[in-house]
């Protein structure tokens, strides 16, 4: 590259944030929020205010699903076709802008850029597989068992959808369910979480240049979600409710649109547990408990919440585990060489801290990291800590930091049993080179998502999502993902 091209290429990539923070997206048009007040986008690397964007009213709202509602006969009238080439440029234009969506992701959320980038490419990948299956979507027929009639299945657009993402994977989450919903054939309205509205924007900017038509996707920021989700939600014209989050909030909103008979996708909180067998590769579980555990910091809801070690090898992977975190390099999420950004609030490394001294308190040994650092910004220290008793408050609850508490366990039939200890569901993580164990283990363990001898396991290829208290219905996978925004129609016919 010469040098004129490598500033041009660096220009590119820097984030435009006024751009980005420029209005409410509504019905194609950036607008400010009808009571003129806004919301601060912090750096959470030092505390300081990033952008500010609109705080929406219930009158914004009702504007976006006027817009959606508007937008929709036509868009699934709109041929798979056209539909999936949208999408696809959707996905060529995220691909293109990487490195500047990467910038801006760090920059809000804090994750180091590695991480960053790594979320921008699973984030596209969205768009380009629900590409392929926008052309893929066919109905059923055959013939009813008592010969009288023909049973034809067809599968519609199931309508307005409100979409609720969280701040961890502020592209991901939001491409994950905006791109099978307009495969489907719906429009949507996108609530993004307030400390990571910018990426949700950006993106948006993107979607319209990629041909999306004006009132298929909506995006608003409120800092009344409760009350905004409540009037959305009671429009007879929204027929879907799609949220990522904390179980808690989950389950609120699924008392909530019961009232209204809306139908539900829940992606929730999850504990995951770590199995490694004392037959394990050592090295590789290692490389997979770095990835499990550190992956955006520790804040993922598939991060390794709990490892269950066998005693034969439980110091050996103490050891390694402890030199491996220690090693990381701390700093902003920016920074070139930064591994592990500071955390998303001052709240998260509160909590972070909470469990981390109650643990302490239970008789855990800290091998490395476990003190709050002070200062500007909300870091917390990558930390492992050894022989945490069951009853500490981190067994039950989402650390969601760069914290990894180590169980010992001797039996295979006791790894599943304290695997299952939990409300959650989510995903799981098994370390042993004998196959068969690892499949009998994988199947006991009562868990959404396996990751067997290894460290991650999104991808949108295949379903994603949890049983027990992590949630309802599956995102990405064949045809689970756009099926949860279908409606099956059935036609009985005879001829
Ligand atoms: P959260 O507090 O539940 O918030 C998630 C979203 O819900 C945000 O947009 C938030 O808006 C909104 N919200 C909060 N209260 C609401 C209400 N009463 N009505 C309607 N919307 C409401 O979760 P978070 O802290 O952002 O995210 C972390 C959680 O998400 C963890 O539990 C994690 O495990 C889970 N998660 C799950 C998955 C999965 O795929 N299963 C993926 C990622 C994260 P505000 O930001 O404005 O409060």
């Amino acid at each position: 590259m010469t040098i004129a091209q490598q500033i041009t290429q660096a220009s590119q990539d820097m984030p435009d944030i006024d751009a980005a923070a420029r209005g409410l997206y509504i019905d194609g048009e950036w607008r400010p929020s009808r009571s003129g007040k806004t919301i601060d986008v912090v750096d959470p690397s030092t505390g300081a205010v990033l952008a500010t964007v609109p705080d929406a009213t219930i009158e914004d709202a009702r504007a976006s699903i006027d817009a959606a509602a508007a937008a929709a006969p036509a868009w699934r009238a709109t041929p798979p076709r056209k539909r999936s080439e949208i999408l696809r440029r959707c996905f060529e234009l995220m691909i293109e802008r990487s490195e500047m969506l990467a910038t801006l992701i760090s920059l809000e959320n804090g994750k180091a850029l590695r991480d960053a980038r790594g979320e921008v490419a699973y984030a596209a990948e969205f768009f380009r597989w629900n590409a392929e299956e926008a052309v893929r979507i066919t109905g059923e027929f055959g013939v009813a068992p008592s010969g009288t009639n023909r049973i034809i299945v067809d599968y519609q657009p199931i309508g307005v959808c409100l979409l609720i993402t969280p701040w961890n994977f502020p592209a991901a989450m939001a491409t994950r369910k905006i791109a099978p919903a307009l495969a489907a054939g719906c429009t949507v309205i996108l609530k993004p979480a307030s400390e990571t509205p910018l990426t949700a924007y950006a993106l948006a900017s993107i979607y319209e240049e990629a041909g999306v038509p004006k009132g298929v996707v909506n995006v608003l920021t409120t800092t009344s979600p409760g009350p905004m989700t409540a009037e959305i939600l009671a429009d007879p014209r929204v027929r879907k409710l799609s949220f990522t989050g904390s179980t808690g909030v989950g389950r609120q909103l699924l008392s909530e649109a019961a009232k209204h008979v809306i139908s539900c996708s829940m992606e929730l909180g999850g504990n995951a547990p770590f199995v490694v067998f004392d037959d394990a590769d050592l090295n590789a579980a290692l490389d997979g408990a770095m990835i499990a555990k550190m992956r955006n910091a520790g804040e993922a809801c598939t991060a390794a919440n709990r490892f269950y070690v066998q005693s034969g090898i439980y110091d050996a992977f103490a050891e390694g585990l402890a030199k491996r975190m220690e090693a990381l390099k701390v700093g902003s999420g920016v920074g070139a060489d930064t591994e592990c950004g500071p955390m998303i609030t001052r709240k998260a490394v509160d909590k972070i801290s909470r469990l981390v001294n109650d643990s302490k308190e239970k008789g855990a040994r800290v091998l490395c990291g476990g003190i709050t650092p002070q200062g500007d910004g909300f870091f917390y220290p990558p930390t492992v800590l050894a022989d945490v008793s069951d009853d500490s408050d981190m067994k039950t609850e989402e650390i969601f930091g760069p914290v990894a508490p180590l169980y010992r366990f001797d039996t295979e039939d006791e790894a599943v049993e304290r695997a299952n200890d939990t409300e959650y569901g989510l995903a799981a993580y098994v370390y042993t080179k004998d196959l068969a164990r690892g499949l009998r283990v994988s199947s006991g363990i009562e868990a959404g998502m396996i990751a067997l001898n290894r460290g991650l396991v999104s991808d949108p290829a295949a379903p994603f999502g949890g049983v027990k208290q992590s949630g309802l219905g599956r995102e990405g996978g064949q045809h689970h993902g756009i099926a949860e925004f279908m409606e099956a129609k059935y036609i009985a016919t005879s001829f």
